[in-house]
């Protein structure tokens, strides 16, 4: 039962290679941090375990997620739609819908694959916005449903987010540079509640960081990327003071 599982993966943007033949296998389920400079490759890292985004066409190339294949020789797996659909995603600006309430932002994640966009303007059952209260009340936001997402700041609609990815019912939070945008305060708040989820629910993180110290507070597994390539795997308990 492994978490994540790639193998030779390799992406190329124009004639840049973001991604240089990674393997990589994350058999904990806890919170594992993807770490390096900015234009190491951990987005796209991130984007592929998504399936966001595909690989260069190599054979042997291969992503699996909960171990699910999601992709294969820059191709989409079959799965790949439910693997998406059963993954959270906390970015960086957040991807809210500003003109709408706290609320209708959370039921989005309720909206299944083949649900229209069209219903928003309707009808999501009693139920659902039972359980999307109840994901606000889990994330502290609950007396902001009402309000525009636009009201609040960076630290607060992340955790809009994040009451999203608990709506859908994720099996694995994915999040990309959740706390690059938030002051000190609201990047530990977030932290502490994705690890907080991650104790309580059992939800697996993998978040991409530029921040060694948050990783080593709150992640227990690292992979440190430099140039496309990993430089590094381990727990985070091994790395020491010196270097
Ligand atoms: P990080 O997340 O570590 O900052 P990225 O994964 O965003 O790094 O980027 C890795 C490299 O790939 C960078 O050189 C970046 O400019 C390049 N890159 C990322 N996305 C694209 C894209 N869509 N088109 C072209 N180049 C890209
Ligand atoms: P991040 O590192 O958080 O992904 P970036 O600023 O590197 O943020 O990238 C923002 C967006 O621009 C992403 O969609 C990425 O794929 C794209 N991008 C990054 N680098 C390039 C590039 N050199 N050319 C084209 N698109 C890029």
């Amino acid at each position: 039962n492994k978490i994540i599982e790639v193998r030779s993966l390799s992406k190329t943007f124009d004639n840049k290679k973001a991604l240089k033949e990674i393997s990589l296998e994350i058999a904990h389920s806890g919170i594992t941090a993807l770490l390096g400079p900015s234009g190491s490759g951990k987005s796209t890292l991130l984007r592929h375990l998504s399936g966001l985004v595909f690989s260069d066409h190599r054979e042997g190339t291969e992503v699996r997620v909960m171990g699910e294949l999601v992709q294969s020789h820059g191709k989409a797996a079959p799965q790949v739609r439910r693997c998406r659909a059963r993954a959270g995603y906390i970015f960086q600006q957040f991807n809210l819908v500003n003109r709408l309430s706290v609320l209708t932002n959370v039921l989005i994640g309720a909206l299944s694959s083949t649900a229209k966009w069209r219903t928003l303007t309707g009808c999501f059952t009693q139920e659902q916005r039972q359980q999307a209260m109840a994901a606000l009340e889990r994330v502290g936001m609950a007396a902001f449903a009402d309000q525009r997402v636009s009201t609040l700041s960076g630290g607060q609609q992340q955790r809009v987010a994040i009451a999203r990815s608990l709506m859908q019912q994720a099996s694995i939070i994915f999040a990309d540079e959740p706390i690059a945008s938030l002051d000190p305060e609201s990047a530990r708040t977030v932290m502490e509640l994705l690890k907080d989820i991650n104790e309580r629910e059992g939800i697996p993180v993998v978040v991409t960081l530029h921040q060694v110290d948050y990783a080593l507070k709150y992640c227990q597994q690292l992979v440190a990327l430099r140039e496309g390539e990993v430089f590094y795997q381990g727990a985070a308990a091994d790395i020491t003071e010196q270097a």
